[in-house]
């Protein structure tokens, strides 16, 4: 059984926040910034992809309602809501599962996106690669 399932069954402990009967959010035990909440669907998916459009759904409300809580009794109202999906993108738990990261001025979360002179001809040969 993974580690979130366990965490789900009461068989190991976790620092919950928040919970509805389909999904938990507890507090991530590496903690990236104060308050690094994780949103978890208390059925077993290994990740967003296999997510039915109902749970999504669901997640959705729930990281606005995780945000607002955190929002309210930490004081921030910036947020990353993150989503690794599958190992090359970093996910490490096969559990399906999304971050909501609090964020601080002058916190240490850095995540980054590289931004690269655009280039309209392979931006072209792409879309058609993904429309056709
Ligand atoms: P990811 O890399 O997106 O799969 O994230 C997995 C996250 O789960 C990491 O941020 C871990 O710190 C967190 N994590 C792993 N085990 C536990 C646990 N027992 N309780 C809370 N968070 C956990």
């Amino acid at each position: 059984m993974c580690v979130f399932c366990k965490i789900i069954n009461g068989e190991i402990p976790s620092f919950k926040i928040y919970e509805t009967e389909d999904l938990i959010a507890f507090l991530d035990i590496s903690q990236a910034t104060k308050g690094h909440t994780l949103i978890v669907p208390k059925k077993h998916y290994e990740n967003l992809l296999a997510l039915d459009d109902e749970m999504l759904k669901k997640i959705s409300v729930a990281q606005k309602e995780v945000a607002n809580i955190l929002s309210n009794k930490l004081g921030t109202h910036s947020f990353n809501f993150v989503n690794n999906c599958g190992s090359t993108a970093g996910q490490s738990v096969m559990h399906v599962h999304f971050h909501v990261i609090p964020r601080y001025v002058n916190d240490d979360f850095k995540m980054h996106i590289v931004e690269h002179e655009p280039n309209f001809e392979e931006l072209a040969k792409l879309h058609k690669q993904i429309i056709e």
